[in-house]
């Protein structure tokens, strides 16, 4: 069975127009399937949109957050709730096409284990937001060193994906550099983005912003790094800079005291941008740690049976 994953957040117009296009479409397509809406605390109707859709449609089931917690928080809701041999996440504004899920699920059943949605264009987005989303992907790609700039939420995950997400013991996630992060056989599958079928985005380009440093400070280290770099661009500086005070200073151009005083600050602010920088090296080791991310994880393995005679 595949079990679709809709996280909506104040979409009362578009909870009954998605439950029957992808249920049509399913249906269509002759998949077994159930659909999962995540009400991320919305402050609209969408709850009871969502129960009156489960009453007239038995694939349907919801799960209503108690507050908003998020698209990632309604995403891992919605794997532990579902009970599908496959769960496929996609936006309920119908911005990732349903059409391509059978095409998806006939991936799955060859053997793939993530069937990644790519987008091919970013849809119609204004100058300054999609300036953000790009500069955003490109940071993030560099942290993840994955290209993120086409990547997207829509995805479909085999059982033993979904298990391994929910297994790892972060609060904080991020669900598409997670997803390439457990690896396991992977495929993509390029689609439109659709325009928005009602509303409008809930993405402010300040609230994309916090987005960005959120993920990229809970996923990679690399800004902490940043200092230990600097400190020895001081080092190096401070060494042509303090080459230069001591010839002044042995050919009597300098004032009286100056040289002591250039040469002390150089070399304690290069210290201490140093030490900065390895105590980062250590909280950085702290936070992967902390995180508690298995040291590896098993795909498949094989062995010859043992009770097979020779
Ligand atoms: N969403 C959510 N919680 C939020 C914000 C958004 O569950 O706090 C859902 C929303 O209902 C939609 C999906 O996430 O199904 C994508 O949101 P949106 O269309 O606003 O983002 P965009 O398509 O512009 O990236
Ligand atoms: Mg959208």
């Amino acid at each position: 069975m595949l079990s679709v994953i809709l996280p909506a957040y104040n979409e009362t117009g578009l909870i009954s127009r998605a439950a029957e296009r992808i249920g049509d479409i399913l249906r269509g397509a002759g998949i077994q399937y159930e659909l999962i809406f995540v009400d991320d605390g919305s402050t609209d109707g969408t709850w009871e949109e969502i129960a009156k859709v489960t009453e007239s449609n038995g694939s349907v089931r919801g799960v209503g957050f108690s507050r908003n917690f998020g698209k990632e928080a309604a995403i891992f809701a919605g794997l532990e709730a579902a009970d599908g041999d496959c769960c496929a996440v996609m936006d309920c504004d119908l911005q990732h096409p349903p059409e391509k899920l059978p095409e998806m699920y006939a991936l799955w059943q060859q053997g793939w284990e993530v069937v990644n949605g790519v987008k091919i264009d970013r849809g119609r987005e204004g100058g300054l937001h999609s300036f953000s989303a790009k500069t955003f992907y490109k940071m993030m790609s560099k942290a993840v060193k994955i290209d993120m700039s086409r990547s997207s939420d829509f995805k479909l995950l085999d059982r033993k994906v979904v298990d391994t997400l929910l297994g790892l013991s972060e609060r904080k996630t991020f669900f598409r550099a997670l997803v390439s992060w457990v690896g396991f056989r992977s495929i993509d599958v390029e689609f439109n983005v659709a325009e928005r079928e009602l509303g409008k985005s809930h993405w402010a380009t300040l609230s994309l912003f916090r987005y960005a440093i959120s993920n990229i400070s809970s996923y990679s280290s690399a800004p902490m790094q940043i200092v230990t770099a600097l400190g020895v661009l001081t080092f190096l500086f401070s060494l042509v800079l303090g080459v230069q005070t001591l010839i002044n200073w042995a050919s009597g151009n300098a004032l009286d005291g100056f040289t002591t005083v250039i040469l002390v600050l150089l070399l304690i602010g290069s210290i201490l941008m140093i030490s900065l920088g390895i105590i980062g090296y250590y909280i950085s080791q702290i936070f992967m740690e902390v995180k508690g991310r298995p040291r590896y994880l098993v795909s498949r393995a094989c062995q010859k049976d043992r009770s097979d005679p020779q």
